[in-house]
């Protein structure tokens, strides 16, 4: 008897492979495993794979051989060359309308690169944003596919089956030509960047303030019953409240140095590239080649003094004014990203469906919340929006939570702790909302020095040249 074939093949054993694995099994589908280290597929099979419909390969060859026409092949390897190099192994097995779908985090250039090349040997390119890290994976991730729109029938049963479910609506839907899935993946992680740089820089105004770990692991349990719920601040009460073996608390014993792997610095560099006020994210990034200079940070806190003042104000307030902070800072934030998408969009002729975007976040990935349905029915209102901060919902939250805003960052200037993407937020808020800004003067200076020339007021597309000087 014919051995059964498998409906799609995975390459990369590692946390998220083996997880998605077994959630692809889990959804009736045959998988076939296999990873460069064959070791690691013999061990999946025995393992956590057993009585499950998994099948070992062995090399690249026995995998597409034991794949359904048109191949649909996943890989979750470490991004960068390690898929290139994949592909370049696969291209001999493969037959036109096959298809490869990279779920890693890859860059979305190195995917549109990927969708052209592949494109012209006929085959078909996808790039998956995968978020939600092993669990999600395991159970139900948020999966943002993009790049040739005709493999999109092919692996949708799949995806949507295993993604997670919000209302009974899977967090996976197309999202347009070459790297828009992983651009909305890029600014997805960009954005969770955001959100913990927010949550710490709470927890830093905690501290100063004077509460133990226990007010504030209850203090985030409150928030995350109202506007705030998210599995961020729900994973922070957590930690908060999460004690060593020797009964003390773990969190003050972790060294504060952040770690990157780079998504974040993406979508900064993304934001510059397309001149796109991306703010927020850019300071988490820098947030955390700071936290990085840890000597420094060690010699700096004996030679540089700060304010000698004290917080003194009524605690409870404050920390109503701490949430106010994060909920407008976090709209703010999200502002951002999706303008950053919007100008992507129009740069690559992607058509994006925004509402859809923020349910496709709304569960299984890290920055899901009850804030993103929000954001959905918001887009779902009004498709054309083109700020989030137009919409009524959004306009009227911050307009509520203004002075509690304006009263933690001022806090936190007068006391030194440092609230850089607070401050950046609420900065970007008074910039946007600016009938006039001082830049006026910049073109006057740019001319000045350079003869870059200016714009008068009402008199747009002429350009003006002044000898400031009088020199000649
Ligand atoms: P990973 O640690 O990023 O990568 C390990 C896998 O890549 C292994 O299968 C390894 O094979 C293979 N690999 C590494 N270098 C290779 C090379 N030069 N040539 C061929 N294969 C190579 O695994 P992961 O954490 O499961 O992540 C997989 C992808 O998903 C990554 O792109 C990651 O950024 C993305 N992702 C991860 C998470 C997460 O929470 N971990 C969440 C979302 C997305 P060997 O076993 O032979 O070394």
């Amino acid at each position: 008897m014919a051995e059964k074939k498998g409906d799609i093949g995975l390459i990369g054993l590692a946390v998220m492979g083996q997880n998605l694995i077994l959630n692809m099994a889990d959804h009736g589908f045959t998988v076939v495993a296999y990873n460069r280290t064959v070791e690691k597929v013999h061990a999946f099979l025995s393992n956590e794979a057993k009585g499950k419909s998994i099948i070992g390969a062995v090399s690249i060859e026995d995998l597409v051989s034991k794949l359904k026409a048109p191949r649909r092949i996943m890989l979750l390897v470490k991004a960068g060359n390690a898929v290139d190099a994949f592909i370049d192994q696969l291209l001999p097995y493969l037959s036109k309308g096959d298809i490869v779908i990279d779920g890693g985090n890859s860059e979305y250039t190195d995917t549109q690169r990927r969708c052209k090349e592949l494109e012209e040997k006929g085959l078909r390119f996808v790039g998956a944003g995968v978020s939600g890290g092993e669990d999600g994976a395991r159970y139900g991730p948020s999966l943002m596919p993009g790049g040739h729109s005709e493999a999109w029938p092919h692996i949708k049963s799949i995806f949507q089956s295993i993604a997670a479910k919000v209302d009974g609506q899977p967090c996976c839907h197309w999202v347009g030509s070459d790297g828009a899935g992983h651009f909305v993946k890029m600014v997805h992680n960009g954005i969770e960047y955001g959100d913990m740089q927010l949550i710490g820089e709470i927890y830093h105004l905690m501290l100063a303030i004077g509460l133990d770990q226990s007010e504030m692991a209850y203090i985030f349990e409150e928030w995350n019953k109202g506007e705030l719920d998210s599995f961020l601040i729900e994973i922070t009460k957590d930690i908060l409240k999460f004690k060593d073996a020797d009964g003390k608390y773990l969190l003050p014993k972790i060294r504060d140095a952040a770690g990157q792997k780079g998504t974040g610095k993406w979508t900064a560099i993304a934001a510059l590239n397309y001149g796109v006020p991306v703010t927020l994210i850019g300071e988490a990034v820098f947030s955390r080649c700071l936290s990085a200079l840890i000597d420094e940070r060690q010699t700096a806190s004996a030679q540089l003094p700060g304010p000698t003042t004290k917080f003194s104000g009524d605690k409870l307030k404050f920390l109503e004014d701490c949430r106010q902070a994060l909920y407008a800072s976090k709209i703010v934030s999200y502002a951002q990203g999706f303008m950053l998408l919007r100008e992507a969009a129009k740069m690559y002729n992607w058509s994006l469906d925004y509402g859809s975007i923020a349910l496709m976040w709304r569960g299984g990935c890290i920055i899901r919340s009850v804030f993103l349905g929000q954001i959905k029915t918001a887009f779902s209102k009004d498709p054309t929006l083109k700020n989030l901060l137009f919409a009524p919902f959004f306009k009227e939250a911050i307009t509520k939570a203004q002075s509690g805003w304006r009263n933690v960052v001022s806090t936190a200037v007068n006391i030194g702790v440092p609230t850089p993407a607070l401050s950046t937020a609420l900065a970007f808020y008074d910039g946007y909302r600016s009938k006039r800004l001082p830049a006026n003067l910049l073109q006057a200076q740019r001319d000045y020095f350079g003869a870059h020339t200016y714009e008068l007021l009402g008199q747009e597309g002429k350009f003006i040249h002044t000898n400031w000087t009088g020199r000649g």
